[in-house]
């Protein structure tokens, strides 16, 4: 039951996260204004329940008949599905609360890189105050029991990945003579660490990159063999949503891996 209703919840907040991932490149508030088609008409509630909708309609808006892309869907369900894991997996309400809002967090961050190669400062520094607050406020997310010490792992966390990463940037570029990694992925990091800290952080540019190469290759592979003629393999490929990959990772199921590796 209780499953059912973190799904229904997880699916509502994707439907969210999907406003948030259209409207903060466009510089749109995502709270004042009523959602919209393309075509302007505004989309009555009852054509806007997460998941449902989409599937009723088939991926087609009912006021123009315009095509809704698949992706709104996949935002949902992926929030869902993260939602009703990172609850399963974590061992109190609040550890939950705050894994499903870093969760969502990255999947903004990852969508909207994915779209415009892009990490607005009020995901990334933003997000990275917010974990220090969290830290601070609720040290059992980092396992401690006062707040100053888990402060200090989420400031840790932040240090050690921008400034990691900060260097990964600065060794390709003078590799590949041209800008490898943005400063975006520089903040990104920081705010990775300041919520999982410096274990979290290398978990997720080592994982992160391990799992994307086994999640990319087998689907390059498929895409040869089906031919699909609009794939083209991009020439730039964001960094974020391989960092996301990882991060996730480690909150779902990391510190068990790390354990059973190390
Ligand atoms: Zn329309």
């Amino acid at each position: 039951m209780l499953s059912i209703f973190i799904f229904v919840l997880g699916a509502c907040i994707g439907s969210f996260l999907n406003v948030c991932i259209y409207r903060i490149p466009h510089g749109e508030s995502i709270v004042f204004s009523r959602s919209r088609c393309k075509c302007g008409a505004q989309i009555p509630w009852f054509l806007n329940i997460p998941l449902l909708s989409w599937l009723l309609l088939r991926g087609r808006a009912y006021c123009c008949g315009g095509s809704i892309p698949a992706r709104y869907f996949i935002v949902e369900i992926l929030t869902a599905i993260l939602f009703v894991i990172v609850f399963a997996v974590s061992d109190s309400l609040s550890k939950s609360i705050i894994g499903s809002g870093f969760c969502s967090l990255l999947l903004v961050i990852a969508f909207i890189d994915m779209d415009t190669m892009e990490i607005y400062d009020i995901m990334s520094v933003g997000g990275m105050f917010a974990g220090f607050a969290i830290s601070l406020f609720f040290p059992e997310w980092h396992d401690e029991q006062s707040g100053i010490s888990s402060l200090i792992k989420s400031l840790g966390g932040a240090c050690l990945g921008s400034g990691l990463i900060f260097w990964i940037a600065v060794i390709g570029e003078m590799t590949f003579k041209k800008e490898a990694i943005g400063g975006g992925d520089v903040k990104l990091l920081g705010t990775i660490g300041a919520f999982i800290g410096w274990k979290g952080c290398l978990f997720s540019i080592f994982g992160g990159c391990l799992i994307s190469t086994l999640i990319f290759l087998p689907s390059l592979l498929i895409w040869k063999l089906v031919k699909i003629k609009t794939f083209t393999i991009p020439r730039i490929i964001p960094f974020a949503p391989i960092l996301v990959v990882g991060s996730m990772t480690y909150v779902l199921c990391g510190q068990n891996l790390l354990e059973m590796l190390l």
